[in-house]
């Protein structure tokens, strides 16, 4: 796997799905050395499930774990510790990752409970936990999310979790955005997957979940968080932290260099019933009409639609925006993805990005 690969997974198999997506990166190969230490770096920020959009599925942890196992790496821990106010190990158990632990055997160390040294990351000083700067590849789990603060959160902020609560505190007081992208010029980031299950769409704690049902793999961190921003409608400059990463060298967020893999089509159908009801989505979708749509592509018309609505525009929308495969070959007024090109006014992608529906919105607005 390249620095510049982004791989891509659909579907509602998790498990399976990132056993899949594990061989097709062929993270074996990446790791090497069997008898390297490897460790998992979930987001378990709080305490809600991982249907809410906060926290990693426990069967994606499932599916990392039975992967490296099978392929004889044993040498494994789980690591993570919750924000400042919460208990890890209360998290621990609501999104069953004690579950999972358990059956496969593996260790889970709570970095609250670590101890720690300071280092120079790049000109500042930041206490970083022992034991995760000890194991020899940190695998990142984190979760693809909107944050208030610093609008979006995925691979680069999730190693907050591996600093102790003192510093989780010092980081809010010297605004975000620096300490976040400095904390990763000494922090491990040798692998990337990302939970694209149903991230929220602007808070860190999850409760507006939105359905992508993907799965994405990365190397480069700050690659991963272009992504993100990408797929949640902002530019690289409206989230500061990203772009400080790459001029540190952690990274690059050319999105037009990357190499996109796909590792199977979208073709799961997402009835609009199974988005919780959470007053801002339900609002959302009634400027939606989706038939057979892929979770992907809806999920990003919503984070579209909630972007235009944070800019104030929603409301001179006068179009509804279909959205799904039953209307390919089909004609319409407006739509979003390749099965709506018969219409007078569509954008294209399988799926789109959120930020390329954002500028089709913006024209029709
Ligand atoms: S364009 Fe069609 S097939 Fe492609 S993701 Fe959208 S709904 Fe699915």
């Amino acid at each position: 796997m390249e620095r510049n690969d982004i791989y891509v997974i659909h579907g509602r198999a998790y498990q399976e799905m990132t056993l899949r997506i594990l061989e097709a990166c062929d993270l074996a190969a990446l790791i090497g050395d069997r008898e390297k230490s490897i460790a998992l770096k979930p987001n378990l920020v709080t305490t809600t499930p991982p249907e809410e959009g906060a926290t990693t599925h426990p069967e994606i942890l499932a599916g990392v774990i039975e992967y490296l196992q099978a392929h004889g790496f044993r040498n494994l821990t789980v690591m993570e510790s919750a924000w400042a106010g919460a208990r890890t190990e209360d998290v621990f158990q609501i999104c069953y990752h004690n579950r999972v632990c358990e059956r496969y055997g593996v260790p889970f160390l709570d970095m609250k409970k670590d101890t720690y040294q300071t280092y120079d990351a790049a000109g500042m000083e930041i206490a970083v936990c022992d034991r995760a700067m000890a194991v020899d590849f940190m695998i990142n789990l984190p979760v693809l999310k909107g944050h208030c603060q610093t609008k979006i959160t995925c691979a680069l902020k999730n190693n907050k979790g591996i600093i102790p609560d003192f510093e989780k505190r010092r980081f809010h007081t010297i605004g975000l955005h620096q300490p976040i992208a400095h904390l990763n010029t000494v922090c491990k980031n040798d692998f990337i997957l990302v939970d694209n299950i149903c991230g929220d769409l602007e808070f860190e704690e999850g409760g507006n979940p939105v359905v992508m049902n993907r799965i994405l793999a990365f190397r480069d961190p700050v690659l991963c968080d272009a992504f993100v921003c990408d797929a949640m409608g902002y530019a690289v400059d409206d989230v500061p932290y990203v772009r400080i990463a790459e001029r540190l060298g952690i990274g690059s967020t050319d999105l037009s260099s990357a190499n996109r893999i796909r590792v199977n089509e979208p073709d799961d159908e997402e009835e609009p019933a199974s988005y919780r009801p959470s007053g801002r989505v339900a609002r959302l979708m009634k400027h939606t009409a989706p038939d057979n749509a892929c979770s992907a592509c809806i999920g990003a018309l919503i984070r579209a639609l909630h972007r235009t609505e944070q800019q104030g525009k929603l409301s001179r929308l006068r179009e509804t925006v279909c959205v799904g495969q039953a209307y390919r070959g089909k004609t319409g007024r407006c739509g979003v993805g390749n099965c709506t090109a018969g219409f007078e006014k569509s954008v294209r992608g399988c799926p789109p990005s959120a930020a390329e529906i954002l500028a089709f919105l913006e024209t029709l607005t």
